[in-house]
């Protein structure tokens, strides 16, 4: 897989609720050979922060040209892509790791909670419309169905609150909709906990299940060694920044 280093231009750059943002750039050698999954490792030129930020690819358009970014304000390497306005440049290295499995033809269920949510909007636009249960703590945070509306068939959403759909959290929802759903594969992406109760349920019954991890990484390429990790099934040590993020749940947990 090709990885470029490209000087990206800021197309628009806004929040979504006070705390998460979109960004879109474009940067169309990488909107050209992303795939769902994918990240990218950024910096802004003449920037505070030394090491690259890894974003997940939330989107890509090869048409346009452009990726589309959503983050939440974090430190201070958030706070400065936040300040960024359109026309500014910013660089990006990508795409990086190795992606969901898009599996044609399947029933897909995707599983995200938080900012964990974002790479699966790119993956629900590859798939043939997939099921989708989405976590958040609050009503505000459930504001991710509205990217994932034009391509699932169906979207649950539970929040810790109750404010919108189901009270409670994701993996206590999951039986249920396993239940009303023929569901033959599951993908994963958000807090370490949900993933691993999504894991347990989709090894009990028997369904395929694919976890995106995040872990802090310096250089997210496969060289500092900063995010490995034993995998549980084969012991094999694995770089989540080259061999992952997403990995078959039984490595992980
Ligand atoms: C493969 C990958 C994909 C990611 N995709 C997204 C995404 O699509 N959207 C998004 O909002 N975020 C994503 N992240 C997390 C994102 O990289 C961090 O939030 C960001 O680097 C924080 O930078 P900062 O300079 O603002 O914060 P920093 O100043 O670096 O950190 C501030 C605080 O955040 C914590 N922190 C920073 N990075 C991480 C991390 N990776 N994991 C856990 N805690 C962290 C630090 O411990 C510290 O307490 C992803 C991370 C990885 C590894």
């Amino acid at each position: 897989m090709k990885k470029l280093l490209v000087d990206a231009v800021v197309i628009s750059n806004e929040a979504v609720i006070p705390a998460v943002w979109k960004m879109v750039l474009w940067a169309p050698e990488i909107a050209l050979c992303v795939q769902p999954g994918q990240f990218v490792a950024i910096r802004k030129s003449g920037g505070i922060t030394f090491l690259r930020r890894p974003f997940s690819v939330a989107d890509a358009d090869p048409e346009q040209g452009t990726i589309t970014l959503i983050y939440r304000l974090v430190g201070q390497g958030t706070a400065e892509m936040a300040a960024m306005h359109a026309d500014e440049h910013i660089n990006v290295e990508g795409p990086l790791g190795t992606g969901f499995s898009i599996r044609q033809g399947d029933k897909a269920l995707l599983v995200g909670g938080g900012v964990g949510i974002a790479p699966l909007i790119f993956l629900a636009r590859k798939l043939d419309r997939p099921v989708l249960l989405i976590g958040g703590k609050t009503a505000e945070e459930t504001f991710w169905s509205e990217f994932l509306e034009p391509y699932a068939e169906k979207i649950y959403i539970t929040t810790d609150d109750g404010s919108v759909g189901r009270k409670g959290f994701t993996v206590q929802a999951l039986p249920d909709i396993l239940a009303e759903n023929e569901i033959t594969g599951i993908s994963t992406c958000g807090p370490m906990i949900m993933m691993q109760g999504v894991a347990e349920i989709a090894a009990k019954e028997g369904i395929p299940c694919e976890v995106s991890m995040e872990k802090r990484m310096a250089c997210s390429i496969g060289v500092c060694l900063g995010c490995t990790f034993a995998g549980k099934s084969s012991g094999k040590r694995y770089k989540v920044c080259a061999d992952g993020p997403v990995f078959p749940a039984e490595e992980v947990f």
